[in-house]
C-alpha cells in the first residue's frame, strides 16, 4: 500500500498549532505582522500573494499589502522594504518573487532586515541556516521536512536525492538532509539538467525530492519499489478544463504511485506546506522580535 502524503491535513496541524503562540503573542500586545509586497502582474503571482493574506487571516496574523506597478522605479521597492523595515507593527515580510528585470533581485533579498526575513533569502539566513543554526528555514524545504517527519519517513542514513539545484528549493532541501539535526542525517546527491543518467540516481534513492519545475519527467520506472517521493513542482499543462489548463507536478504521479512507498500528491501535497511554514516562520520573527517567548 502506498501512504498518499496529505499536505492538506499536517498543514492544517502546523496551523493549529501555532494557534496558542498566536494567542500568547497576541495576548502580550504584539499581534504577529506579515508584509507582503508584489511588483508584478503575472497571475500566478498575484494568486499566491492573496492565498498568503488569506491564511493569515485565517490563523490570526495580521496582514498588510504593498502593491507596486511592474513598471515602477526600483527605488520605490527598496524603499518600500525599508519603510517595513522600520515598522514595529510587522514582524515578517515577504517580496514575491520574481521582481522585474529593472529590479536587482540579490539587493532586494539583501535589503530585507534578517530578522524579518520569513522567506529565509537573504545571505546571513542562508548562511545561518548551512552553519547548522537556522533562524528561518526556508518555507518549501522546511514544510518538507516536516511532511516527512509527519509520516514517520527515516531520513537517517537514508540515501536523498534531490532533482533541482535553485536557491529557493533544491540547495536548502540538500542542505537540510545532509545536516546532523534530527530530520537530516541522509546521504544526499543533488541532481540538475547537466546531470548524466538522472534515473541511476532516482533509483538507487530511498528519498526523491522532485524540484525541476518539469512536467511529469520523472516516473515510476525511475524509481525503486518502497521510495518515498516529493514532488515539488507545480507545472500549468494544457488541459481540458474550464481554464484550459490544469497544474501537475514533476513527478508522474501514477506510474510513481504504483512504485512508491510513499507519495505527494500535486495538488495537496508540498504546496499547503509552504504556506504554513511561511505563518510558522512570522510566528518565530514576532516571538524573537518582541521577547515574547512561545513554543513552536
Ligand atoms: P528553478 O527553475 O529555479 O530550478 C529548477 C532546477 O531543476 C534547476 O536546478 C535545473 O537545473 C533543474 N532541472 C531542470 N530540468 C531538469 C532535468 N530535466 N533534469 C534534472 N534537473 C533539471 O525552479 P524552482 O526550484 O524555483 O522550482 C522547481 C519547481 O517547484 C517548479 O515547478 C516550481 O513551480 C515549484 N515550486 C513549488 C513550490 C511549492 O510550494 N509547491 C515552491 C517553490 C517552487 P539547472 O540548474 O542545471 O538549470
Amino acid at each position: 500500500m502506498t501512504d498518499i502524503i496529505d499536505g492538506n491535513a499536517v498543514a492544517a496541524d502546523v496551523r493549529d498549532g501555532l494557534g496558542a503562540a498566536i494567542g500568547t503573542l497576541t495576548d502580550a500586545g504584539h499581534t504577529p505582522g506579515l508584509a507582503t509586497v508584489l511588483m508584478s502582474d503575472d497571475p500566478a503571482s498575484e494568486t499566491y500573494v492573496s492565498m498568503k493574506q488569506r491564511d493569515c487571516a485565517e490563523v490570526g496574523i495580521e496582514s498588510r499589502h504593498v502593491e507596486l506597478a511592474p513598471d515602477a522605479p526600483a527605488e520605490d521597492l527598496y524603499d518600500t522594504v525599508d519603510d517595513l523595515n522600520a515598522d514595529p507593527e510587522i514582524h515578517g515580510i515577504l517580496v514575491q518573487m520574481p521582481v522585474p528585470d529593472h529590479v536587482d533581485t540579490r539587493r532586494v533579498l539583501r535589503s530585507v532586515d534578517p530578522a524579518k526575513d520569513v522567506d529565509g533569502f537573504h545571505p546571513e539566513n542562508v548562511g545561518r541556516m548551512v552553519a547548522g543554526h537556522a533562524r528561518f528555514k526556508p518555507c518549501t524545504p522546511h514544510g518538507i521536512q516536516k511532511l516527512l517527519e509527519a509520516y514517520d519517513v527515516e531520513t537517517a542514513g537514508a540515501e536523498a536525492v534531490v532533482v533541482g539545484r535553485s536557491d529557493i528549493v533544491g540547495k536548502p532541501m540538500a542542505n537540510l538532509l545532509i545536516q546532523k539535526a534530527p530530520l537530516g542525517n541522509a546521504t544526499t546527491t543533488i541532481c540538475h539538467s547537466r546531470t548524466e543518467d538522472l534515473a541511476a540516481h532516482t533509483r538507487a534513492a530511498d528519498v526523491v525530492v522532485a524540484a525541476a519545475g518539469v512536467p511529469e519527467f520523472i516516473t515510476g520506472d525511475m524509481l525503486s519499489e518502497g521510495t518515498t517521493v516529493v514532488d515539488v513542482g507545480v507545472n500549468r499543462v494544457e488541459a481540458d478544463t474550464e481554464k484550459g489548463y490544469e497544474l501537475v507536478g514533476d513527478v508522474a504521479f501514477e506510474s510513481a504511485e504504483a512504485v512508491a512507498g510513499a507519495i505527494t500528491p500535486v495538488p495537496g501535497g508540498v504546496g499547503p506546506m509552504t504556506r504554513a511554514m511561511l505563518l510558522w516562520n512570522t510566528v518565530k520573527a514576532t516571538s524573537e522580535q518582541t521577547g515574547v517567548d512561545v513554543t513552536l
